[in-house]
């Protein structure tokens, strides 16, 4: 579904991806595992259309999408929920759920998705008249990812979705991401919580320092000695 070939991106001078290439096959969950500034938040951003790279290429559904504007790659299926959630504070829950849908015109799939979304999260059709600067972190979490949802991507890219919950809210969140899942959206996450991440990933990717260092089904890291101390708090 989608191929990342070689990529180069940087910031400036700084070349924060170095020769990055990964595949996602449809259906699957793959997430990306790597200490803070390893470049996951980058490459998540060159997919999704946010950064350029400089060199390599970006296939998704055999179609080039390498530093296409964001808006084009939304529309051809891929959604992206930024790392710190982003939502619009001083609208309410439903106007941010609309917002995630302002590229569609198809009225009646729109309504039939936030029913999906109200589904998943039932918190958010409780609040829908609250304004989302109010909401906790962990139902902000989860408007992030409902409008997301709500352009109905094929591929969900997710920054750290995790950050800052309590260890309930964590299942929670990764509970609704296998659901997603299997209602057909693939998904790519990058999460700093390798445990949780392993265990609902199909296969992973660690990253140090902008390059792919390892790779494989989510067994094989997690059998592995060097993902282990690195990243598992393991022995
Ligand atoms: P974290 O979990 O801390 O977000 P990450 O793996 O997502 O880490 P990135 O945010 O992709 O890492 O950052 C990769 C590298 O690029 C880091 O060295 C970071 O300092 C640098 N970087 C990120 N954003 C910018 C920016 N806007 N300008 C300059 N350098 C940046």
């Amino acid at each position: 579904m989608l191929k990342v070939d070689e990529i180069n991106v940087y910031y400036g001078n700084i070349q924060a991806l170095k020769g990055v290439s990964l595949e996602i096959n449809q259906g699957e969950i793959v997430t990306l595992i790597g200490a803070n500034g390893a470049g996951k938040s980058t490459l998540l951003k060159a997919i999704s259309g946010l950064l350029k790279p400089k060199q390599g290429e970006i296939m998704y559904l055999n179609q080039s999408i390498a530093g296409k504007p964001a808006q084009t790659i939304v529309k051809q299926g891929i959604s992206h929920v930024p790392e710190g959630r982003r939502v619009f504070a001083n609208m309410t829950v439903e106007e941010n759920l609309e917002l995630g849908a302002f590229l569609r015109n198809d009225k009646d799939g729109i309504r039939q998705d936030f029913e999906k979304v109200y589904e998943l999260f039932p918190r958010l059709l409780e609040r829908r008249k609250q304004l989302s600067g109010t909401l906790s972190g962990g139902e902000q979490q989860m408007l992030a990812m409902g409008r997301a949802l709500m352009a109905r991507p094929r591929l969900l890219l997710l920054d750290e979705p995790s950050m800052g919950l309590s260890p309930l809210l964590v299942k929670t969140i990764f509970r609704i991401i296998e659901e997603i899942n299997e209602t057909g959206t693939t998904i790519l996450l990058v999460e700093q919580n390798a445990n949780m991440a392993l265990s609902i990933a199909d296969r992973a990717y660690v990253i140090e320092t902008g390059r792919v260092v390892l790779s494989g089904t989510a067994d094989e890291l997690n059998a592995s000695d060097q993902v282990r101390m690195a990243y598992l708090g393991g022995h």
